[in-house]
C-alpha cells in the first residue's frame, strides 16, 4: 500500500505525532509513506516538478522482515528531513520547491513529538472545496500511485475527507474520460481509502472523548490563568477571559475548572437565569463579601445567552465593572492556546490513533465505511466518519435551535459530570441544600506519598460540603495527625488556591491506622467523624482495608469510608487514572525532551533515565511511549541477560545506521525497580562499555522530580471528579445507616470503598472486591491495561526489525 498522511484546517498539538506514527507504522506494515504538505491544498498542487525524484525502491514491494534490508533503507530514505529546517531546501540541491507530495522515510519523522502545530503544514484549501480542485486532488494522487489516505484536522476537514471519498469514484471516472489517467490506473485506483484523525484545539467532535490538541491547549490556557491568579490576588482585580471554542465550552469549561474560575460561560449550556447579568453578579459579589480578592470569568469564543445572543468579554467586563465596581481586564488567550510542546496525552494519544489508522487502511475493502479513529471509554475506536460528522453538526445545530439540553446530550456524559461538578464547587449558597439531620461531619486525610491533584480533590470536597451543610474536617499528617488532635475545619474561602498546588496541603505520611487502631476509633468517636475521606496511593487503599476490617472491634469505624486514588505510580488496582500520575508523566516528558536534547548535542549519547513508580512500570512505560523512548524497562517484566545483550545489539546496529557527521540522543526509561541486579549503574556502564566509538552512555534519575510542581490540568479536574463521587457515596451510605436504629448500626462491607476510574466512567468498588483485583505483593493491580504498550514502545524504535 502507498500511503499519504496530510494535516489540515486549523492546527493543533499533537499533529507531529500522528504523522509520526502514520509514517512508522505504515513502514512497518510494509507500506510506502508519503506526506502531503500543507493540508489539501497540497494535494490539490501535487508535484508540479516534472523531475520529481524517483527512489530505487518505488517499484518494490515492501515487506518488512526480521533484518529486512529494505527496511534499512526506509530508514533513511526520503525528503521528509528537508522539512525540519523550514525551508524545503538542502545544499545537497533537493529541494520541496513545486513538491507537495513527498516521499518520507524512518528517521525523517524522528523527534518530531517535541514540537508544536505541525510540521508538513496545514492550510484552508478554498480550491479543495470546488468539484474541480478534488478532481485535481485525485488525479495527483493517482499520478503518485498512493491508495491510502490519513487526514489529520478538524470537522471542516474531515467534512472535506467524507465528501471526496463518496466522490471518488465518478472523480476516477471523469479522469479516465478526460484521458488523463489510464485503463490501469482506474482499476487500481478504483476506491480509495481513507481514514480520519480528529485533530481540533476545542475537542468539538463527536463520538471522541479527547480530540488532538485539546489537552495541550487546556495545559496552555491553565498556564495562562496560573499566571494571571498572582496579579489579579494582588490589585485585587477581576480577569474575564476568552478562550476558543466556538460549538463546544470543554476548553472553556475544563479551563474553569482546572483553574477554580467563579463564572464560565460555555456555548451548550448557557446560564438559565435570564437576564444572566444578574445571576453572574449575585455568585460573584457573595464571593468578594466572604473576601475572595480576584474573580476569574472564562468566556468561550462562541458563548451565548439563551436566546442565542453572543456573549463576549469586553461586554462581560463592563458589566463587573458597571455593576460591581471590580477593577477589571480582559485577556485573549488567541492562538496562544495553539502554541506550544504537546503535553504527554498530545503525544500518546495520536501515537495509539496514528497506528490504528494505518491498520483501518490495510484493513480496509470497498465496501466498509471510512473510519474516523477516536477516544472512547480510554480506547481507540473506529467509528464511520460519516456518523461522526453528522453527530457534530447535529450539536451545532442543537444550539442554532435553541435545544440545550439536546446539545448537553450529545457531548459525553463526562462533559455534564464536569459542568455539574464545576457548579457544585464555584457556587456558594445563602443557606446550606440540606437539612441539618442529614449533614455530616467528614473527616479528609492524605496518606502515603503527594501526587498532583490531592488538594484539588481536598478543594472540591470542602466545597462541596459547604454547598450541602456538611463540615470538612482536615486531619493533618494523616493517621499519626489524627492521634495528635491535628484536625480542624476548613473553609469556602480558606482552599481557594488548592487547585494550583503541588504536595499535599494538609501533609501526608505513610503511617497506617494499625499503628493503634484502638486509639484512632476513639479519636473518630471523639471528633465526631462520620464519615471518612482518604486520598492517597496504595497505603490509603492498605489503611482503608484495616478500617473495614477493624469494624468487627470498634464500631467507630461504622462510617461510610472512601478512598480517592492519588499516587504518581498509578497503582491502585482496577483505575485506570489515579491524581497524579497525568502530572508525574507530563514532569517526565519535560525531564526527557531536555535530556534528550543535552544527549544529542555532543555526540551520540544513550540516556538511562530512572523513574519512581514502585513495582508498577505505568510510568516508565508510558512515559517511553510520550518521549520516544528506544527501550525500556519494567518490574512487570524485569531484566535478564538475554534482553540486555538484546538491546546493545540492537543501540549498535541502531547508531551504525545514523546518518553520519550527526550525533542522536537516545532514550532508555528504566523503573527503579525493574531488577536489583541490572541497575540504572549497571546497565549505563554496560552500554558505554559496548558502544565504544559509535555511542556513550550516561544516566538521570528523576527522582522526587516526579511528583511534578503545580498539578497538571487533567490531574486538577479529575481531582474534582472524584471528589463529588465520593461525597455522592458518602452521602448515599449516610443516609441509609441514619435510617437504622442506633443499636443495629452495622455498615454493610459496600460502604467503604475505592472510587475508580474504568472505562472513563467513575465507579465506586467495595474495599473488599479491590483485594481480589490486588497483587499486595508488589503493591499493584493484577491486572495492567497500559502492559501491551511496551511492545509499541519497541516497535517504534524498530527494535524487533534490528535486532
Ligand atoms: P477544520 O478542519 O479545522 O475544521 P476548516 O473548516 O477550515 O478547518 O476545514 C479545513 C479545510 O477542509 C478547508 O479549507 C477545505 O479545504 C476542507 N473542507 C472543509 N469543508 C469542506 C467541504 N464541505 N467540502 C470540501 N472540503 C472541505
Amino acid at each position: 500500500m502507498k500511503l499519504a498522511v496530510l494535516t489540515s484546517g486549523g492546527d493543533s498539538a499533537g499533529m507531529n505525532a500522528v504523522v509520526r506514527a502514520v509514517v512508522k507504522a505504515g513502514i512497518l506494515k510494509g507500506c510506502e509513506t508519503w506526506i502531503v504538505r500543507e493540508g489539501y491544498e497540497g494535494l490539490v498542487r501535487g508535484n508540479t516538478d516534472a523531475e520529481t525524484p524517483s527512489s530505487p525502491l518505488l517499484s518494490t514491494t515492501l515487506d518488512v522482515k526480521i533484518n529486512d534490508p529494505t527496511f534499512i533503507q526506509n530508514l533513511r530514505f526520503g525528503d521528509g528531513a528537508l522539512l525540519r529546517d523550514g525551508t524545503g531546501d538542502h545544499p545537497s540541491g533537493r529541494t520541496l520547491k513545486g513538491r507537495y507530495i513527498v516521499r518520507v522515510g524512518w528517521d525523517d519523522v524522528r523527534g518530531w513529538f517535541a514540537e508544536g502545530g505541525t510540521l508538513i503544514g496545514t492550510a484552508r484549501s478554498q480550491a479543495f472545496r470546488t468539484p474541480e480542485g478534488r478532481l485535481n486532488a485525485a488525479y495527483n494522487l493517482i499520478k503518485e500511485g498512493i491508495d491510502a489516505l490519513v487526514v489529520c484536522g478538524g470537522d471542516g476537514s474531515l467534512t472535506g475527507a467524507d465528501i471526496f471519498r463518496a466522490e471518488w469514484p465518478s472523480l476516477v471516472q471523469t479522469l479516465r474520460s478526460q484521458d488523463r489517467i489510464t485503463d490501469e490506473q482506474v482499476s487500481r485506483h478504483g476506491h480509495l481509502r481513507i481514514v480520519g484523525l480528529v485533530g481540533s484545539i476545542d475537542n468539538d467532535m463527536s463520538m471522541t472523548d479527547l480530540t488532538i490538541g485539546a489537552p495541550t491547549a487546556l495545559h496552555r490556557i491553565c498556564e495562562a490563568i496560573d499566571n494571571i491568579h498572582s496579579t489579579a490576588t494582588s490589585h485585587s482585580r477581576a480577569f474575564v477571559l476568552e478562550v476558543m471554542g466556538r460549538h463546544c465550552g470543554w476548553l472553556s469549561l475544563m479551563g474553569g475548572i482546572s483553574s477554580g474560575a467563579d463564572f464560565i460561560f460555555i456555548p451548550e449550556s448557557p446560564p438559565k437565569a435570564d437576564p444572566w447579568e444578574d445571576a453572574m453578579c449575585e455568585i460573584i459579589s457573595k464571593h468578594r463579601e466572604i473576601g475572595k480578592r480576584k474573580t476569574i470569568v472564562i468566556v468561550a469564543e462562541g458563548a451565548h445567552d439563551v436566546n442565542l445572543k453572543p456573549i463576549r468579554a469586553e461586554y462581560v467586563k463592563d458589566v463587573l465593572t458597571d455593576r460591581l465596581g471590580l477593577d477589571t481586564r480582559v485577556t485573549t488567550l488567541g492562538h496562544i492556546q495553539r502554541g506550544g510542546r504537546p503535553c504527554a496525552w498530545d503525544r500518546i494519544l495520536p501515537t495509539l490513533q496514528g497506528v490504528n489508522a494505518v491498520d483501518a487502511l490495510l484493513e480496509a475493502t470497498p465496501d466498509s465505511p471510512s473510519y474516523m479513529i477516536g477516544i472512547q471509554e480510554n480506547r481507540v475506536r473506529r467509528v464511520p466518519l460519516v456518523e461522526a460528522v453528522k453527530m457534530t453538526k447535529a450539536v451545532a445545530e442543537a444550539i442554532k435551535v435553541q435545544d440545550f439540553e439536546k446539545a448537553m446530550s450529545l457531548r459525553d456524559p463526562e462533559f455534564r459530570e464536569n459542568l455539574e461538578g464545576f457548579i457544585a464547587t464555584s457556587t456558594l449558597e445563602k443557606q446550606p441544600l440540606l437539612p441539618p439531620e442529614k449533614r455530616i461531619r467528614v473527616g479528609i486525610m492524605h496518606v502515603g506519598a503527594p501526587a498532583g491533584g490531592m488538594n484539588a480533590a481536598t478543594r472540591a470536597v470542602v466545597r462541596y460540603c459547604k454547598r450541602q451543610g456538611h463540615t470538612p474536617l482536615a486531619i493533618s499528617n494523616g493517621f499519626k495527625g489524627l492521634l495528635d488532635d491535628n484536625i480542624h475545619e476548613l473553609s469556602w474561602l480558606g482552599v481557594d488556591s488548592w487547585t494550583v498546588r503541588g504536595g499535599s496541603e494538609l501533609g501526608t505520611n505513610r503511617v497506617l491506622p494499625d499503628i493503634d487502631l484502638g486509639t484512632v476509633a476513639s479519636k473518630f468517636q471523639e471528633h465526631h467523624i462520620q464519615a471518612l475521606l482518604i486520598i492517597g496511593g496504595f497505603e490509603a487503599f492498605n489503611a482503608l482495608m484495616i478500617l473495614e476490617a477493624g469494624r468487627v472491634h470498634y464500631p467507630a469505624f461504622h462510617i461510610p469510608m472512601v478512598h480517592i486514588p492519588a499516587t504518581i505510580s498509578n497503582n491502585v488496582p482496577m483505575t485506570e487514572f489515579s491524581l497524579g500520575s497525568d502530572t508525574s508523566l507530563n514532569a517526565l516528558v519535560d525531564a526527557c525532551d531536555s535530556i534528550k536534547q543535552s544527549a544529542s548535542a555532543s555526540r551520540n549519547r544513550v540516556f538511562v533515565v530512572e523513574t519512581q513508580g514502585g513495582m508498577c512500570g505505568y510510568i516508565a512505560t508510558m512515559g517511553a511511549l510520550a518521549v520516544g523512548a528506544s527501550i525500556v524497562y519494567t518490574p512487570e517484566v524485569g531484566i535478564n541477560l538475554d534482553t540486555l545483550r538484546d538491546d546493545v545489539k540492537w543501540l549498535k546496529k541502531r547508531y551504525a545506521l545514523d546518518e553520519k557527521g550527526k550525533s542522536e540522543g537516545r532514550i532508555v526509561i528504566r523503573n527503579e525497580k525493574a531488577s536489583t541486579v541490572y541497575t540504572t549503574e549497571v546497565i549505563t556502564k554496560i552500554f558505554k562499555e559496548e558502544g565504544g566509538s559509535l555511542f556513550d552512555s550516561r544516566s538521570a534519575s528523576l527522582g522526587h522530580t516526579l511528583q511534578g510542581g503545580v498539578p497538571s490540568p487533567l490531574d486538577r479536574a479529575y481531582g474534582a471528579r472524584y471528589a463529588l463521587k465520593s461525597m455522592a457515596f458518602i452521602e448515599k451510605h449516610h443516609e441509609q445507616l441514619r435510617e437504622k436504629k442506633f443499636k443495629a448500626r452495622q455498615a454493610g462491607p459496600d460502604s467503604a470503598a475505592v472510587i475508580t476510574l474504568q472505562s472513563a466512567a467513575l465507579k465506586w468498588v467495595p474495599v473488599r472486591e479491590m483485594v481480589e483485583h490486588a497483587d499486595m505483593k508488589n503493591r499493584r493491580g493484577k491486572f495492567a491495561w497500559w502492559g501491551k504498550h511496551k511492545g509499541l514502545v519497541e516497535s517504534l524504535a524498530a527494535r524487533p526489525q534490528l535486532v
